[in-house]
């Protein structure tokens, strides 16, 4: 039997055992599931959340080495506790589903059949626009800790059917960045990452993987070591990202309600 028979077979067994959950809110996913990812009840909430178009704003983050970056959501309520349940509480089946939902809402790609399957890539083989996928490493210390951009890169990996590697690695200890400003943050970054496996690097274009972007420092001090290593491109993306939200304007109807002088 194949391996990918196997997997199949494994997933429906666990499927059975152990039901997914909404991503969201941690109810039982039925069969009506929207996407075969979300409960009902959630998904207008998770469209709220997304960041549309999925491309991030250069004037908003700064990504000096990378070519650009996407990020499926705002790591805002939902998104976010989801996002930490899985990163302080370690319920890493969360990325499962969390990942499934944001490539869908990057990539060309059609939901699964049903719930537990993976969703389909529509992209063109001979097109790929990436070679491989490379997740951002751990810090120096935090090895042990679980690698939650390598589970989201081992995930989407599958469902681009590209292959992930662990090719880059920290130089030196690095402090969190929550506490520095953009400058901070920049600094405490570069020259922070090396490529350790070069035959992976070298001559490919690069989709670098991490859970949250916020002020792009980390993911291009990445994309700065790829290059280096001779990666010929290199796109960063996220299941989200830390952003002002732009401001949302009344709807056109009651602007024009309002100059007609008509109120409901
Ligand atoms: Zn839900």
């Amino acid at each position: 039997m194949k391996l990918t028979a196997l997997r199949s077979v494994w997933e429906t067994v666990t499927l059975l055992c152990f039901p997914r959950r909404c991503p969201l809110c941690d109810r039982v996913l039925g069969c009506d599931a929207v996407d075969g990812l979300l409960c009902p009840a959630c998904a207008a909430r998770e469209k709220e959340l997304r960041h549309l178009p999925p491309r991030l704003p250069l004037t908003e983050h700064c990504f000096y080495a990378a070519a650009g970056a996407a990020s499926a959501y705002y790591y805002e309520q939902e998104i976010r506790q989801a996002i930490l349940r899985c990163k302080l509480h370690g319920h890493l089946w969360y990325l499962r589903e969390l990942t499934d939902l944001a490539t869908l809402r990057m990539f060309p790609a059609q939901p699964a059949e049903r719930t537990g399957l993976l969703p389909v890539y529509l992209g063109v083989p001979h097109l790929r626009p990436f070679d491989c996928i490379v997740p951002v490493p751990p810090r120096l210390g935090e090895e042990r800790k679980p690698r939650i951009p390598e589970y989201i890169a081992r995930r989407m990996g599958r469902i681009l059917d590209l292959p992930v590697y662990r090719a880059l690695r920290p130089v030196r200890r690095m402090q969190p960045q929550k506490d520095l400003d953009l400058a901070g943050r920049l600094e405490n970054r570069k020259k922070g990452y090396v490529v350790c496996d070069y035959p992976a690097v070298v001559g490919r274009r690069i989709l670098l993987v991490d859970d949250v972007i916020t002020s792009g420092a980390t993911v291009s001090a990445c994309a700065q070591a790829l290059f280096e290593g001779g990666a010929a491109d290199v796109f960063a993306v996220s299941l989200a990202v830390e952003e002002e939200r732009p401001h949302i304007l009344p709807n056109n109807k009651e602007i024009r309600y309002e100059a007609a002088g008509h109120r409901h």
